[in-house]
């Protein structure tokens, strides 16, 4: 499974990565996933994105950066960017934040987009697969039940 790496001094985003590596290793998370309708913007369905995560054996390195507008971002496959500034205190909205991005890097990983979103507005994009599967992550930090 993917997995995420941090190894600044941010406690906030120390606890967030250690709480999103912890459901990543989820089994009932990818079952969860998998349960989804299929996502807008994808070519792929969502089991198949799934088992790409699960099979995964990339580390993701998750860095401080100076972003004075986004929470994050993530341009290549094996680094993740958060804003010093903007990346939530809340540990179930910072989880939020880096399984999006996660989604992203495993996409990145595998070449072409296959399952991205459109745009950076949250707004009718509700149903692609960063911002569900993000979602998701932040419900069960939040511990909220997930049976969908
Ligand atoms: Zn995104």
């Amino acid at each position: 499974m993917v997995q995420l790496n941090y190894s600044g001094n941010k406690k906030h985003i120390f606890n967030a990565v250690a709480k999103a590596n912890q459901i990543l290793q989820n089994p009932a998370f990818y079952s969860e996933i998998g349960k989804f309708p299929p996502f807008h913007f994808s070519s792929l369905t969502p089991i198949e994105i799934t088992k790409l995560m699960e099979n995964s054996e990339w580390r993701i390195t998750v860095r401080g950066a100076f972003k004075p507008i986004a929470n994050a971002s993530t341009s290549t496959h094996d680094l993740i960017k958060v804003s010093t500034i903007n990346f939530s205190r809340d540990l179930a909205t910072g989880v939020n934040t880096l399984i999006h991005e996660t989604v992203h890097a495993i996409d990145l990983e595998n070449g072409t987009l296959e399952f991205t979103h459109d745009g950076n507005s949250p707004d009718g994009q509700e149903n692609t697969a960063p911002w569900r599967i993000g979602e998701l992550a932040e419900r069960i930090a939040s511990g909220e039940p997930v049976l969908g």
